[in-house]
């Protein structure tokens, strides 16, 4: 699969401003700073895309992208704002957990959430948090190991393997997974792949 076509389209502060649920959607999440923006551009072959969800008033929004595959099959790319963000406040965070917790439960077309994991580290308890509750709403998911040019091979698989066992204590299967680097464009044939295969199932 190839995408011949990615424009940004809509910040909405909640769901009921998210454009009409007429395509297939796959969204990205992760914490600050995980190489979100990063591996969207690489995706979308597009330098700055992701940018203008980083942008003053809009890092709190669900952010939609119009994108086109070249089988001219449509679907949006969404951008989830980021956890884990250091400065915020108890009100900031409950706003932002109630918003993913919504977007996630009810968006009907919402057919893959990737999370996104910086793969330099060990198992990050703020991460599993997050992919622990992804499992009492039912939301399908796969893994994204960033940055994975930034340590050596074998730092990444143990990382990666450290996770899987952190997962195994609340999941009996491990999900599908991907690693990645935008800098190197590493995973990007896989992730495509995998969109589009759920882009034409749905
Ligand atoms: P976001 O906050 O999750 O959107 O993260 P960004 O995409 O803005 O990336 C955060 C920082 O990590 C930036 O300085 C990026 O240049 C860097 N970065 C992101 N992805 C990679 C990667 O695959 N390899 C390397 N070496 N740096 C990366």
């Amino acid at each position: 699969m190839e995408i011949v076509f990615s424009k940004y389209l809509i910040s909405s502060p909640s769901i009921v401003n998210c454009p009409p649920a007429d395509r297939p959607e796959i969204a990205f999440i992760g914490r600050s700073n995980v190489g979100k923006s990063s591996l969207i551009n690489m995706i979308c072959n597009f330098a700055n895309l992701a940018k203008i969800s980083s942008a003053p008033g809009k890092t709190q929004m669900i952010n939609h992208f119009e994108i086109v595959n070249e089988n001219k099959k449509n679907w949006y790319l969404v951008d989830l704002p980021g956890f884990g963000f250091a400065k915020v406040s108890i009100r900031q965070r409950r706003k932002w957990e109630k918003m993913i917790e919504e977007y996630l439960c009810k968006r009907e077309n919402l057919a893959n959430i990737f999370i996104l994991i910086d793969s330099r580290h060990s198992p990050q308890q703020i991460d599993l948090d997050f992919i622990n509750k992804l499992g009492g709403w039912n939301v399908p998911f796969a893994l994204v190991f960033t940055k994975t040019d930034k340590s050596t091979q074998s730092i990444v698989s143990k990382n990666i393997k450290d996770f899987f066992m952190e997962m195994k204590k609340n999941w009996e299967e491990i999900p599908p997974y991907f690693i990645t680097s935008s800098v190197k464009r590493t995973g990007r044939r896989e992730l495509l792949e995998y969109i589009g295969k759920i882009c034409s199932e749905e």
